[in-house]
């Protein structure tokens, strides 16, 4: 397989993951990733933030989390995170410090509502360009809208008791 139909395929288990744990209601953040390292798949996560009554549980952490179990070891070099949702700066950074060489996502920052980042003008791009890391790459819009249907839209009318970021 080349690489775009491989991206296509582990999205498409990342899209599978999210609604089997979560349904397909953005009421549930319904947010997948995956991380695969040489054709394998080492660690797989959804957001479990509510569940955990953590902050930090998003898809991509829960992920690295259980990636690093899997490996024995908080790097996974040369893995390749797959998420359905643009990451945030702080799984953006975890990604970094795992040693993730290759993030892949869904949908992106601009087909969702504000409420799933943190930041109003700092982006994933951001946080690669300034990493000291130079082997890092990012790719987003893999199945884009199969993924931005599971979140709410830029202009869906959000309660605020669900915008984590306000
Ligand atoms: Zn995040």
């Amino acid at each position: 397989m080349n690489i775009a139909a491989t991206d296509d395929a582990w999205m498409a288990r990342a899209i599978a993951l999210a609604i089997r744990e979560k349904g397909d209601d953005p009421a549930n953040t319904p947010i997948a990733a995956l991380v695969v390292r040489q054709g394998r798949l080492v660690g797989a996560g959804v957001n479990r933030t509510a569940e955990h009554c953590d902050a930090t549980a998003h898809a991509e952490v829960e992920a690295l989390r259980a990636a690093g179990h899997e490996v024995g070891d908080m790097k996974i070099d040369g893995a390749t995170l797959y998420t359905t949702l643009q990451p945030c700066g702080m799984c953006t950074m975890a990604a970094i410090w795992a040693g993730i060489t290759r993030i892949v996502y869904g949908a992106g920052r601009d087909q969702v509502h504000k409420m799933y980042f943190e930041d109003r003008h700092l982006s994933t791009v951001d946080y690669i360009r300034d990493a000291f890391k130079d082997d890092l790459t990012l790719e987003g819009g893999v199945a884009a809208h199969a993924c931005a249907r599971l979140y709410y839209g830029p202009h869906d009318k959000v309660p605020d008791e669900q915008q984590a970021n306000t």
